[in-house]
């Protein structure tokens, strides 16, 4: 008897590892469809729309792109004293452009995952650098084991939409379901309720921010023109060579300047082309000395999520300059390898518990026989 009690408890030992690991698929069905704003008809954007307060929100003037979907032309915008990024230029105080360490590279993905995120994630874990992945949602329910890799492997999620529009081309309703349509998805994955957010194209005005912040977003950009690597025109035929040059001069200007904050930059990890790009983009900062961190990291943020930890460690690293940046520079910073683990309420933990009561069910009845 003892020997089969000792032989069920190992078997929910590893029943539950497994739940833990936390494979299974979830149903990209029961979510909007990839690249399309969201219904906000649906009973669950309704809900989520009883939950949020819009008292106050600037009134809105909607942006119409040329592409649909795409960043809005300034030749045909008139000024609405918004504060919009894209046509005015303009930043408001709360949104965060530099990173709060010195000599530092806030490194950033957008758009993904995709089928070449994991090819990137095996580069930075060469590195020991941790990124902050931007997310999209219409993108997490159709990759989701790319998405709990990141996670798993010391990485922090943020968001970039349910479908990657313009957000200033949108109503508060369907901002509300892009925002809250990915929050989900990236919830049902990982059990992590996200926190920070950057708007496709950096389009966002004193309206779009107004909702981003009831519920409950910070606003991360990118530092300026220069530190957008452009890694995506390389995409449509752009010589890599090219913008390998550019970003260069912008870090040989940042190297030559008083370094007192970091700088955050803008790659992607949308395409085949854009994660070749990243390895060729951050030997350059490892040759200029800089130190790696992720959006955590930069903002010294201890509880990177709404809700759910990560245990997001070492999110700054150094890595030694070496004279061939062939991928086997050491790390110099903390070696510390914990692996993270997501924690918090989360439909896994639900299923974990069920399979520990059904394995406690057996060895009790088992007992007695
Ligand atoms: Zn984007």
């Amino acid at each position: 008897m003892v020997k089969l009690l000792i032989t069920s408890l190992t078997a929910l030992v590893l029943s539950l590892a497994a739940v833990n690991a936390q494979t299974g698929p979830i149903n990209a069905a029961s979510y909007p469809p990839a690249n399309q704003v969201p219904d906000i008809n649906s009973p669950q954007v309704q809900a989520w729309l009883k939950e949020v307060n819009l008292t106050g929100v600037p009134p809105t003037h909607l942006n119409v792109p040329d592409v649909k979907g795409g960043a809005p032309d300034c030749a045909k915008i008139t000024p609405q004293n918004d504060c919009y990024s894209v046509c005015d230029e303009c930043k408001a105080n709360d949104d965060i452009i530099t990173c709060g360490l010195p000599n530092s590279w806030g490194v950033t993905f957008d758009d993904g995952p995709s089928p070449d995120t994991p090819r990137l994630l095996d580069y930075l874990k060469t590195h020991n650098i941790k990124a902050s992945f931007f997310v999209v949602g219409g993108n997490v329910v159709q990759y989701p084991d790319i998405l709990r890799r990141e996670v798993q492997e010391g990485h922090h999620l943020a968001s970039h939409t349910w479908s990657h529009y313009a957000l200033t081309s949108l109503t508060n309703e369907q901002i509300v379901a892009e925002i809250k349509w990915t929050e989900k998805a990236v919830f049902d994955v990982t059990g992590l309720k996200l926190k920070y957010m950057r708007p496709p194209y950096g389009d966002i005005n004193n309206r779009v921010r107004f909702i981003l912040k009831q519920l409950g977003y910070i606003v991360v950009d990118w530092t300026g023109d220069e530190f957008d690597t452009n890694d995506w025109q390389a995409d449509n035929g752009v010589p890599a060579a090219t913008l390998l040059a550019a970003f260069t001069k912008s870090l040989d200007t940042y190297i030559a300047g008083n370094k007192s904050t970091g700088f955050y930059c803008l790659e992607h990890d949308r395409s085949p082309v854009t994660v070749n790009l990243a390895q060729q983009f951050i030997p350059l900062g490892i040759a200029r000395n800089l130190t790696f961190a992720n959006v955590p990291g930069c903002q010294h943020d201890a509880q990177p999520y709404q809700s759910g930890s990560a245990h997001n460690n070492n999110t700054t690293t150094t890595l030694a300059p070496t004279s061939t940046v062939s991928g086997t520079s050491r790390p110099t910073g903390s070696t510390s390898t914990r692996t993270p683990v997501p924690t918090g309420s989360s439909a896994n933990l639900v299923e974990s518990m069920n399979i520990a009561s059904a394995f406690v069910a057996t060895v009790v009845g088992f007992l007695f026989m």
